[in-house]
């Protein structure tokens, strides 16, 4: 089987590998899509210190089941399902275990099917308890700030503001269901939140979009004794510019990210459940795919942002 390996920055190699062995507990999976993620993109741009070269990445992954291990019940042969991976997703087969598994219906595309993305969304928006009336702004809206848009429209915000410098994004995220769009290059967002709210600021203000500049926005948005929730992924360091502020302002912080496995898995069900009952939808956010011998171009795209751009996954046939 095919494999794409990453040997430094921009250093992809296509390797033929052995198919992968997999255990009692475990599936082979014929690969059809796996996203590439955000959260992949530094360590493919730079060689980073401290990570161990050549990397085997991708974890958003969506096949069907080739083989099944011995201890396996609920799954067959055949089954479409989607993998939270642990790396070695850009390859044309991989074994995972039953647990990080989830079975998807036929209606849908394998490369919508990214049960990874959903279960941090879903995740994030289970821990912040969000309250039926909330005004909610989302301070970055890309793939994910899309997803979780989705999601908080089911619970019943009151107002739901969508900030992004990306005029198309915002356009998407209007047809999507949020209720006002902001761009911090035409706005004053301060000024217009206060607006929007009373002065008071929202009750609860996602940081998305993962940068200094979006921090800083979703802390100056949220009001006294609401919510920061810090979604965005932040390698790299951060500075709270005015910690003073935050004191003063008494909200709460939230950092919507999660390593324990029960956790993450509950997420997962309970997101797979709502994305395959389709109230969570992705034909509008997978934007790019490109074949694996392509994966320098998939990263690129996910990097640079061209026009439209939402989400590059690659697929197989
Ligand atoms: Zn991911």
């Amino acid at each position: 089987m095919k494999a794409a390996v990453l040997y430094g920055a921009h250093d992809w190699k296509i390797e033929d590998r052995r198919t992968p062995l997999f255990g009692d507990n475990e599936c082979l999976i014929k690969i059809k899509a796996c996203g590439v993620c955000h959260s992949e993109i530094h360590q493919w741009e730079t060689r980073v210190e401290g990570l161990e070269y050549p990397r085997y990445i991708g974890h958003e992954v969506a096949g069907e089941i080739l083989k099944v291990g011995s201890h396996v019940k609920q799954f067959k042969v055949g089954d479409r399902v989607a993998a939270w991976a642990d790396g070695r997703g850009y390859a044309e087969e991989i074994a995972v275990s039953t647990e990080f598994l989830s079975l998807i219906s036929d209606e849908i595309p394998y490369e919508h099917a990214l049960s990874e993305p959903i279960a941090c969304t879903t995740n994030a928006v289970l821990r912040t308890n969000v309250q039926l009336g909330d005004t909610i702004a989302l301070v970055g809206m890309g793939f994910m700030g899309l997803i979780m848009l989705q999601e908080l429209r089911l619970i019943g915000a009151k107002k739901i503001i969508a900030v992004d410098v990306r005029k198309e994004m915002l356009e998407l995220s209007a047809k999507l269901g949020a209720d006002i769009q902001l761009n911090p290059d035409e706005h004053d967002i301060d000024l217009e939140i206060k607006k929007l709210t009373g002065e008071k600021g929202v009750d609860i203000s996602f940081e998305i979009g993962g940068n200094q500049s979006t921090l800083d926005l979703a802390s100056q948005i949220c009001r006294m004794e609401g919510k920061l929730v810090i979604f965005g992924y932040h390698p790299g360091s951060r500075i709270i510019k005015d910690l003073g502020y935050w004191n003063w302002m008494a909200f709460d912080i939230i950092n919507a990210h999660f390593r324990d496995m029960k956790t993450i898995l509950n997420g997962m069900k309970r997101g797979m459940d709502l994305f395959n009952a389709g109230k969570i939808k992705m034909d509008k956010l997978i934007t790019h795919k490109f074949r694996l011998d392509k994966i320098e171009d998939a990263f690129t795209s996910a990097k640079n942002k061209p026009i439209g751009f939402v989400k590059s996954v690659i697929v197989f046939d």
